[in-house]
């Protein structure tokens, strides 16, 4: 069977004088593929058998350039999907920290405002305190004039003014003149006699009537200075002044 070179086409007449491509397997005159004569045939067997053509040679390489470019290209999309999602992480990460610098502005605003809150409540509460100081204060001095007449029995339909000229009889002085008002008040208890609260027209007349009743034998129970209790004098009737306004 008669090959023929594929390179001049012509034929193969003499086997020693060809070489075989291992990967395409055409058969070539040695002077056909670059070989000087003296060269190929000092040249061994096995490098002949592993021989490849020009062609197989330039087709591997392109396609070993054409797989190496490939590759680099896939290497290439896959840095940029990299990239990408780590613009997008380091995106959504500032986003994070900027919502947390918020957050944490807000939460020191409201501790701010917590605190002036905490301030104000107590300056809040050291006025009310001093209101009610005053308040205390006021209602002291408004009563200051005042005496309380304790025990003096009621009647239906009495006359406070005629009441009180009875005492004033009774205690041997002429102070009705140094009355402001006088008039029972409503007790919690609605066995209790009400007490009469007078009211004097000075200290001094007031003094003077606790001195009188004072001078009678009269229970007194009067006047301290105690925040707790509140300033006013109290007079307390005894049996016999009783037994007298009965009559
Ligand atoms: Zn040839
Ligand atoms: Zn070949």
């Amino acid at each position: 069977m008669s090959t023929n070179c594929s390179r001049c086409r012509e034929v193969i007449t003499e086997a020693l004088d060809c070489i075989s491509c291992k990967v395409c397997k055409n058969t070539l005159h040695f002077y056909c593929c670059g070989f000087r004569e003296a060269n190929f045939r000092k040249t061994s067997k096995e490098t002949k058998n592993s021989w490849t053509c020009d062609e197989c040679k330039s087709s591997k390489t392109s396609t070993a350039a054409d797989s190496n470019k490939s590759f680099q290209k896939e290497i290439l999309d896959q840095l940029q999907e990299f990239k990408r999602s780590l613009d997008f992480n380091s995106k959504v990460l500032e986003e994070v920290v900027k919502s947390n610098k918020n957050l944490q502005e807000e939460l020191q605003n409201i501790k701010k405002e917590n605190y002036q809150l905490i301030e104000e409540n107590k300056q809040l509460k050291t006025q009310i305190a001093e209101i009610k100081n005053d308040v205390i204060d006021l209602q002291q001095y408004s009563r200051r004039l005042n005496v309380e007449i304790a025990n003096l029995p009621e009647c239906e339909n009495e006359n406070i003014t005629s009441i009180m000229e009875s005492l004033m009889v009774a205690l041997e002085t002429d102070q009705m003149k140094d009355l402001v008002t006088y008039h029972r008040v409503p007790t919690i208890s609605k066995t209790k006699i009400k007490p009469i609260v007078v009211q004097f027209t000075s200290i001094t007349t007031k003094n003077n009537f606790l001195k009188i009743a004072k001078q009678k034998k009269i229970d007194m129970s009067s006047v301290t200075d105690d925040r707790s209790t509140f300033h006013r004098g109290v007079v307390k009737m005894p049996f016999t002044f009783i037994v007298y306004f009965l009559h």
